[in-house]
């Protein structure tokens, strides 16, 4: 694990969290995307070497939404770049936590990404993510 990549955050209406984080950290995000395999819409912020995510949901089959519905607008995930994102899935299979899927797939911001399940991490879903490219 090199550093904390991202905190993905759940917000119901992206362009009025955008203004909100925009206020925040006293810049505009830099980058929006869909990520249509997801359902999801995102943006970013940067904050020094690590980034905000800001996730809504495209449809009620997107687990934004489920997990909106389930508690509200707050903290979805904590992202970990890592170098060599096939070796640490193994190593944390092997040491007990439960992956989500099978193989890394394209998230958003160019990275290959994998989830493992918050009931192995003490409730927080944990993403690893890794540069394309
Ligand atoms: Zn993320």
């Amino acid at each position: 694990m090199m550093k904390i990549e991202h905190i993905g955050i759940a917000v119901k209406d992206l362009d009025a969290a955008n203004a909100v984080y925009a206020k925040l950290l006293g810049k505009p995000h830099y980058k929006s995307e869909e990520v249509e395999s997801e359902a999801v819409n995102t943006s970013f912020f940067q904050t020094g070497e690590s980034k905000i995510e800001l996730l809504s949901a495209t449809s009620e089959q997107s687990a934004i939404h489920k997990f909106l519905e389930k508690k509200g607008e707050g903290i979805h995930h904590i992202a970990f770049a890592v170098q060599d994102i096939f070796a640490e899935v193994e190593r944390l299979k092997e040491a007990g936590f439960q992956p989500i899927s099978e193989q890394p797939k394209q998230g958003a911001d160019n990275k290959l990404v994998f989830f493992f399940h918050p009931k192995s991490a003490n409730g927080v879903l944990i993403e690893l993510c890794q540069e394309i490219g």
